[in-house]
């Protein structure tokens, strides 16, 4: 995808498109009518003590007649227009998952380009928690994709999700590739996985919302880049068709609504929308035997719809309910630690900003999240950024923004919903040159 990407680029910046990488978008414009009127970049240079640096440049305005937010999933400015504006006030609360993938250079007699394994249960449960699956991609140059998805309605405060993956690795049909390979990169994100059924409205005045932004992944095949590209290009298409009839923007243009049903991405959202329910409602084994059904045998087409109306943060019982689970040590083979693994990620911040992990109340994770739930960000964070130190005997959380992955977990799982995950500087996060 990052070589799609590049490519895509190119063939963008050749029509003329500017393309500004080093720079996030950090905040909403608004008209003085309430519309979106753009977004600003990040102030650079300011210190973790919030005052300039000698090297302060603030960031730059950028106006448009229509604004089209596409972060991928749980999106910093998107969660705030979607809960400004309502956006989802008519659809079931958006679910997720954490999606895990390392690339590996792998014994060319093992190699066999375009297989494709998937799988389902182990480690996770074959039952109704925690659910979700996994899959190896045999791509070209010796290279495999192996992953594992981890729906983040779990339960067990206790799950480690980085250690989950690293134990699925060990799994007999997953080993045999891997074995005498090399681990060449590590990643891990959210996938937003509710599908049709949690789609908030993707327009507002002035703006549209498309892509992983809004949720339009098919969760069925695990797979959100087709479908985040065409709402991408039927945002494009209603834009261009409003715009050439003089619209002079900020006008909420609801004709995407009907142009995207009229697309083959909403035949496809329908189509695989009980499958997330499914897996929630009956787990594994009964809600795959559903979804074989309803997929293979159905269509898809089945006269109902299933939905989970649950949020997902709320599902984690307290720690005192659930069994501790006991992860083996990593052998460094097939398995590594959390510092070896954010290092293959490539992420890089500049040390001295403001964190861009933000605490609604700092003192929650101590005084609520520790003694109810043993404070799951220890285990739910791919990237060991946060811990639970001692200081004097005294508890202390700690927050290493440093090694943060991007990948929005915490905004989504914290039980408190205490954690705001804001764009940090310029170029900061991850690097995933293949992935
Ligand atoms: C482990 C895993 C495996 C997957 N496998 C597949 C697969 O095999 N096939 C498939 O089709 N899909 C797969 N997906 C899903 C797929 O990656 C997403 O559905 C797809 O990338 C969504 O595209 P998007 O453009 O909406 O968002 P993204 O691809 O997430 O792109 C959003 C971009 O916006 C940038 N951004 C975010 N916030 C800001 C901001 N404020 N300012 C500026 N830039 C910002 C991000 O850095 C990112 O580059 C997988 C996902 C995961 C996690
Ligand atoms: S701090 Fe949050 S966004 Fe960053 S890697 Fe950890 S869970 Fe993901």
């Amino acid at each position: 995808l990052g070589n799609l990407c590049r490519w895509l680029a190119e063939q963008a910046e050749a029509l003329g498109v500017e393309i500004f990488p080093g720079f996030a978008a950090s905040e909403i414009l608004y008209n003085e009518d309430g519309s979106i009127k753009g977004v600003a970049t990040g102030d650079m240079g300011i210190g973790s003590d919030g005052e300039k640096k000698d090297a302060y440049e603030p960031g730059m305005e950028l106006h448009a007649k229509y604004t089209i937010f596409s972060e991928g999933c749980r999106g910093h400015l998107g969660k705030q227009l979607i809960q400004q504006f309502n956006l989802d006030q008519d659809v079931s609360p958006q679910h997720y998952a954490i999606g895990f993938k390392e690339i590996w250079e792998i014994d060319p007699e093992k190699h066999s380009e375009g297989l494709v394994v998937h799988g389902a249960g182990w480690p996770l449960s074959m039952g109704k928690n925690p659910t979700g699956g996994s899959f190896l991609y045999h791509f070209e140059d010796n290279q495999v994709l192996v992953g594992l998805i981890i729906d983040l309605n779990y339960q067990n405060p206790h799950l480690s999700t980085f250690d989950e993956f690293q134990r699925f690795k060990h799994h007999p049909e997953i080993k045999k590739y891997l074995e005498g390979g090399k681990r060449v990169a590590y990643g891990a994100r959210a996938i937003a996985k509710g599908g049709l059924n949690s789609l908030p409205k993707m327009t507002l005045p002035g703006a549209l919302i498309v892509g992983c932004d809004a949720g339009t992944l098919n969760f069925a095949k695990i797979k959100g880049s087709h479908t985040a590209m065409k709402s991408g290009m039927v945002a494009a298409e209603t834009i261009f068709s409003a715009l050439e009839k003089g619209d002079e923007g900020g006008k909420d243009l609801v004709e995407y609504t009907e142009n995207f049903k009229n697309s083959w991405v909403y035949e496809e959202l329908y189509k695989s929308r009980n499958f997330g329910p499914a897996l929630h409602k009956f787990g594994t084994l009964a809600g795959g035997a559903f979804n074989f059904l309803d997929q293979n045998i159905f269509g898809g087409k089945m006269p109902f719809t299933l939905k989970d109306n649950s949020l997902d943060y709320a599902q984690l019982k307290l720690a005192s309910e659930c069994a501790k689970i006991d992860y083996p040590r990593p052998d460094g083979v097939l398995s590594f630690d959390k510092p070896s693994s954010v290092f293959l990620s490539n992420t890089n911040h500049e040390e001295d900003q403001p964190c861009h992990l933000q605490l609604k109340d700092p003192s929650m994770p101590i005084s609520v999240n520790l003694p109810k739930w043993d404070e799951p960000a220890q285990r739910y964070c791919p990237a060991g950024v946060y811990e639970v130190i001692e200081e004097e005997g005294v508890p202390k959380f700690q927050i290493n923004a440093q090694n943060c992955v991007h990948c929005k977990t915490c905004d989504i799982k914290d039980p408190s919903q205490n954690i705001t995950w804001v764009v940090p500087e310029g170029t900061g996060g991850p690097n995933y040159p293949n992935m």
